[in-house]
């Protein structure tokens, strides 16, 4: 089959390689339909994320079509229209069974890679290097998908295809992050960076009952679809102060809850922004937290933190004297897909969530590497690879 694969750093190509087949009882076999491009898979092309090997596929948000089950695979069948959560899990670990997917025992075989750095293995992750369990990625033909029966769900008529596509990520990652700001009605909400996930997490905290969302970014096209699409009022931190407005904005308080959807690669206006700039081209940090920082100075007394935006390792010049004095509550993780897609299909289906905006872009695999340029310079919300396509 036809794969995007990763060949060192901004360097994708389109190969020849050998089509996946069932090697346990509870796998399918789906043929991708859509498989689109995540903020996070820019940390593995820029050389961020360690443990990425040339001839890897790449891609984690894709749904599909069942075209083989295992024997053990009860809920689905061939020709099933299904969207596949990012993360593996297993559906049977004490992690899964409280519904902590991301934190599944089960799914990641190169545990030892992440307990080294982080003291414990997360799951396994599609396409997102080996130390996440060095799964292929759905930039391809097809993919096998394990768990098949805990990960895969099956897309009620009435969602298309080029909205359902971002029920895989885009969506549960930005609703677990309004999730985790526990928003109560009547909150003021900010949240940084207007990509998938951002629009996502603005759209969710409409629906937990925010009386304001407020939008952070820089970029003109983003903004406007974080006004028109998602209905926050943005602020511009090329121009505008951040901090001053948000005061401004919320009669001197701060937002209730404040979200990070933005992690390791921020940029900004600021010393902070050069600061973290040498430091990790040094090697001397991993993430660049302009964010969170920013985040923790921001946020009203007592509130919360919420955070999805990926960091990788070590941070430096973090205001912790500000967090720990101003009482704030810190929630933070990958998203739990299979706790969220089945609730946030039903909110797509009655039309509260809307992620179809963000298909700007529909490219073949062979167009890869120009798609990950475009998307990695701002100049595409999604773009969406169709493997069918030449
Ligand atoms: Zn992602
Ligand atoms: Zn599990």
């Amino acid at each position: 089959m036809k794969a995007l694969c990763y060949n060192g750093v901004r360097d994708l190509r389109a190969e020849r390689v050998p089509d996946p087949t069932i090697i346990n009882p509870k796998d399918a076999i789906i043929r991708v339909t859509y498989s689109s491009v995540c903020g996070s898979d820019l940390h593995i092309v820029n050389g961020y994320i360690p443990s990425v090997l040339a001839g890897d596929i790449l891609g984690h948000e894709f749904m599909g079509e069942v075209v083989e089950v295992g024997s053990g695979v009860k809920k689905l069948k061939k020709g099933d229209r299904v969207v596949v959560g990012s993360i593996l899990a297993c559906g049977e670990c004490q992690y899964c069974q409280s519904q902590s997917y991301s934190l599944c025992d089960n799914t990641n075989p190169h545990a030892w890679m992440t307990e080294k750095m982080y003291g414990d293995a997360t799951a396994g992750i599609f396409g997102y290097t080996h130390a996440f369990g060095g799964y292929a990625g759905s930039h391809a033909e097809y993919i096998r998908v394990p768990f098949a029966d805990v990960g895969a769900f099956v897309i009620p008529e009435g969602i298309p295809d080029e909205s359902a596509v971002f029920a895989s990520d885009a969506v549960p990652t930005g609703f677990m992050a309004a999730d985790m700001a526990d928003i109560q009605p009547g909150d003021v909400v900010a949240i940084w960076g207007c990509g998938g996930v951002g629009q996502m997490a603005i759209q969710t905290a409409w629906i937990m009952g925010a009386s304001r969302v407020i939008a952070i970014d820089k970029e003109p096209e983003r903004l406007r679809m974080a006004r028109e699409n998602s209905r926050a009022e943005t602020l511009d931190f090329s121009k505008v102060e951040v901090m001053e407005a948000l005061r401004e904005m919320t009669g001197g308080r701060g937002p209730d809850a404040c979200i990070d959807c933005v992690g390791m690669e921020a940029t900004g206006e600021g010393w902070g922004y050069y600061y973290d700039k040498a430091k990790q081209s040094l090697r001397l940090e991993n993430d660049r937290p302009l964010v969170l920082r920013d985040m923790i100075i921001a946020c009203k007394k007592g509130g919360n933190i919420s955070i999805v935006g990926v960091y990788s390792g070590f941070i430096d010049s973090i205001p912790m004297g500000a967090a720990m004095n101003k009482a704030l509550t810190f929630k933070m993780g990958q998203q739990h897909s299979q706790k969220y897609i089945p609730q946030l299909l039903e909110h797509m289906q009655n039309g509260e969530l809307d992620p179809g905006f963000l298909f700007t872009h529909k490219m073949s695999l062979e167009e890869g590497q120009k798609g990950y340029m475009m998307f990695n310079d701002k100049k595409a919300m999604r773009v969406v690879f169709d493997p069918r396509m030449n």
